[in-house]
Parts: structure tokens; sequence; C-alpha cells
């Protein structure tokens, strides 16, 4: 794989192509946000969106680099069908890169794709029964949604893992991850981003119904599918939920977009 790009001044995103640099801006932020809402895990986990229309290339996070302190300048841009120089300072585990790159070539509707260890889902994920009932309006919007993985053997990433996720999704947006955690899709940041942010918010409800140890009043299959359906005419709502958290990011923590 190729570094395309890793700039790190803080003037380099001028000479970007301009869709290039709002996908750079709006990925940096969503890292800012995630970190602000302790969804980080250490210094891992991959974001990625995809820059070409096959999906080959892509950004994402540098390695070693803290979720709370990403710049889109800083983002490398790199290139799923050239393998010969995985040895930059900057460069994901390559094993990553496969698995972003796959998922992005193989689903068209996955360019943007986050992955993380949120702390509601990942506990959902470790249930015998990980399934996210749709017990509110929130936890609703997933309902027959969402995709299970239950083969978590390890960390041993590969080409080969990032096939079997992407034809364990198939056309879903959500890929529970038992015993390990999430991964969201999107046509956009703002999509992707939107989506983990309700199936986190999902997540945490269900636990918390859990915790109290009495019975957990689930939805019908019809009431659940008919609130899925009015969720799937909110997309508008996912743009204006990661331009406002930009506002909040531009008053409290502006740099993000340099
Ligand atoms: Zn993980």
């Amino acid at each position: 794989m190729t570094i395309l790009s890793s700039a790190s001044a803080p003037d380099s995103l001028a000479g970007l192509p301009e869709t290039e640099r709002q996908l750079r801006i709006d990925l940096a932020a969503a890292f800012r946000i995630i970190a602000r809402l302790d969804w980080h895990e250490a210094v891992a986990n991959h974001f990625s969106v995809a820059t070409s229309a096959d999906g080959k290339k892509f950004l994402m996070n540098p390695k070693w680099k803290h979720f709370s302190l990403m710049r889109a300048s800083e983002l490398v841009h790199l290139d799923a069908d050239d393998a010969s120089t995985a040895e930059g300072p900057d460069a994901p585990d390559p094993t990553a890169w496969f698995i972003h790159g796959t998922m992005h070539a193989k689903l068209p509707q996955a360019r943007c794709i986050l992955h993380v260890h949120s702390p509601y889902a990942t506990a959902l994920s470790c249930l015998a029964d990980p399934e996210l009932k749709p017990i509110d309006q929130t936890s609703a919007r997933f309902f027959n949604r969402i995709a299970i993985d239950k083969g978590f053997s390890g960390m041993a990433d590969s080409l080969d893992e990032g096939l079997r996720l992407a034809d364990l999704l198939g056309n879903r947006r959500v890929l529970m991850m038992g015993n390990h955690g999430v991964l969201v899709i999107g046509n956009s940041v703002a999509e992707a981003f939107d989506e983990l942010y309700h199936l986190e918010r999902a997540c945490r409800t269900l636990m918390l119904a859990y915790a109290t140890g009495q019975p957990v009043s689930v939805l019908s299959p019809e009431i659940a599918e008919a609130t899925a359906q009015d969720w799937e005419t909110y997309s508008d709502g996912a743009f204006a939920h990661l331009a406002e958290m930009k506002r909040i990011l531009d008053r409290e923590d502006p740099g993000y977009a340099n």
C-alpha cells in the first residue's frame, strides 16, 4: 500500500481537492467527538473514509495517534491496491488497511467505516444473546438491521478477515462483533457517525434495563419495523448532527480542522 499523502503542516489542506479536504475535516471531527464520548480505546481502533469511486483509496488514522488529538491533515491516504510501501512511520497496521480497503471495495455503501469498542455496545456484544432488542424508539431504529458476528478468534486481522466481515455485513450498516465491539458503515462520515451514536445510546438503554433485573418489555415486530422505517426518513438529521458537533468543536477544540 502507498501512503498517498500524510501532510502535517497546518496549511496543507489548502492544496487538496475540496472533496478530500471536507472528508478529512469530517473524519477528524468524528475522532475527536468519539474521544469526548469516551468511546475510544487507548490509541487503537480505526476509522476510514473512501476517497475514490472504487473505495480502494481511503483516509485513515495514523498509527498510535490518540483520537482526541486527531487533525485533518494528519490522516493518512492509503491505496489498497498498492502494498509495496507499508513502511511509512505513520502507516497503520497493514492488516487494518486490508480490512478497511476490502470492505470499502466490496461494499459500495461503505464509504465510511467506524470501528470502536464503545462501552455499552461492547458489553452487549459479550452477552450470550447479543441481539439489540427493540425496547424504545432508538433501539427500534436497528430492528432486523444488525449483522451479528459470533466468530471472534483473537486479534488475527487479515485480508480474509476483511472478506469475511464484508460478507457478514452484506447490505446492513451495523456489525455487532461478538466478544469484541462494533463496526458501523455509512454513505458519509455524518451518516456513519450518527448511526454509531444512536447504536451506542440504544445499547446503553438496553443494558441499563437489563441491569435492573426486571423483565424487559420488547416492542412487537410490527411496531419495531414501523419505527425503523420512520428513522430512515431522517437522514437529514445525521448531517445536522455532525454539523452541530463540529460547531461545538469549533468553539472548544478547533484544532481538528487543521
Ligand atoms: Zn476492535
